[in-house]
């Protein structure tokens, strides 16, 4: 041993025995983040609300597949996941196509070995008006991606959370979903719907050791509310009804993903919760 490695392992020695706690400490944490080694798929995961929970179940230590529609937005999440020292796999799907979602769940399986944890956090609004205006074809598209696809991505991976004898799915609905916005009749209808799936799924799995909750996030600066946001007259309208007197950014939904996806919301299942600064909720 060179000089330098005696006198550092002679100071490590003499360090006083508090300094050495808190370093074991912190290596151990380091090794148990909540969602060490759990495998989770999150959907229309490149932008948005879904990057930034795909980021903080990565950051949480799950090993974390994105995806959605576009292959080119697909590896420029795995990069920016990647960068972070996040383990991180990416698969395109859109989720109103039978076929994506057979192969994001199998792929998944085939890297990983399993799902854990399941976030459907997909959803479209081809449309803004009042639900008695809503033309029947656009009904059937927000309802089908919003609504069916989730029920229909919750029963590719239930099998498998059912091998495992456990898992966590957490559907992303919204504050529109208890208190419906007129301009987004439909699609709040649609949300509302994710609700009560959420206690209907969870009911039927809860002996299978599978959690599932809901989400509901208030208005959160994204591309999909670009048109709220960007317009300074609606922005300060909309502002001056949430009560903490911003909109969100979209990490402040992730912590409360994560933590349902955690076992430290292992008794908590068919559950809904709000995260909107204070905005009106009552169904
Ligand atoms: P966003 O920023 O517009 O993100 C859209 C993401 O979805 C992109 O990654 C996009 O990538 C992907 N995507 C779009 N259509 C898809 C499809 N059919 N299949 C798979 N991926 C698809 O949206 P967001 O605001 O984060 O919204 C996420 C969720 O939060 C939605 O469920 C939304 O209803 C809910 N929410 C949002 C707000 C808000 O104010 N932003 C409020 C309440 C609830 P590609 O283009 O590559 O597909």
């Amino acid at each position: 041993m060179v000089a330098g490695g005696v006198l550092s392992a002679l100071r490590s020695v003499l360090r006083p025995s508090h300094q050495r706690i808190r370093m074991i400490t912190t290596t151990a944490c380091a090794s148990q983040r909540s969602l060490a080694g759990k495998v989770a798929i999150v959907t229309a995961s490149t932008d948005g609300i879904g990057l930034a929970i795909a980021r903080r179940l990565g950051e949480d230590g799950a090993h974390v597949v994105v995806s959605s529609r576009k292959q080119a937005n697909v590896d420029k999440a795995v990069a920016e996941l990647e960068g972070l020292g996040c383990s991180v796999a990416g698969i395109p799907c859109h989720v109103a196509k039978k076929d994506d979602r057979e192969t994001l769940v199998s792929k998944t399986v085939e890297k990983f070995g399993g799902v854990d944890i399941l976030v459907s956090n997909a959803a479209v609004n081809p449309t803004v008006g009042g639900v008695l205006d809503c033309p029947e074809s656009i009904w059937d598209k927000i309802f089908e991606v919003n609504v069916k696809n989730a029920l229909q991505l919750s029963q590719l991976v239930v099998p498998h959370m059912q091998k495992q004898k456990g898992g966590a799915i957490v559907y992303v609905s919204s504050i529109a979903g208890f208190h419906p916005m007129n301009l987004l009749g439909a699609y709040s209808v649609s949300k509302t719907a994710l609700l009560g799936l959420t206690k209907a799924v969870a009911q039927q799995v809860a002996s299978d050791n599978i959690r599932v909750n809901c989400v509901a996030p208030g208005i959160v600066k994204t591309k999909f509310s670009a048109a709220l946001v960007e317009n300074p007259a609606a922005l300060e309208k909309v502002t001056e009804q949430v009560p903490l007197g911003r909109i969100a950014e979209p990490h402040e939904m992730a912590g409360i993903v994560s933590f349902l996806c955690s076992d430290d919301a292992s008794y908590i299942t068919g559950e809904n919760y709000i995260a909107a600064g204070g905005m009106p909720s009552r169904l």
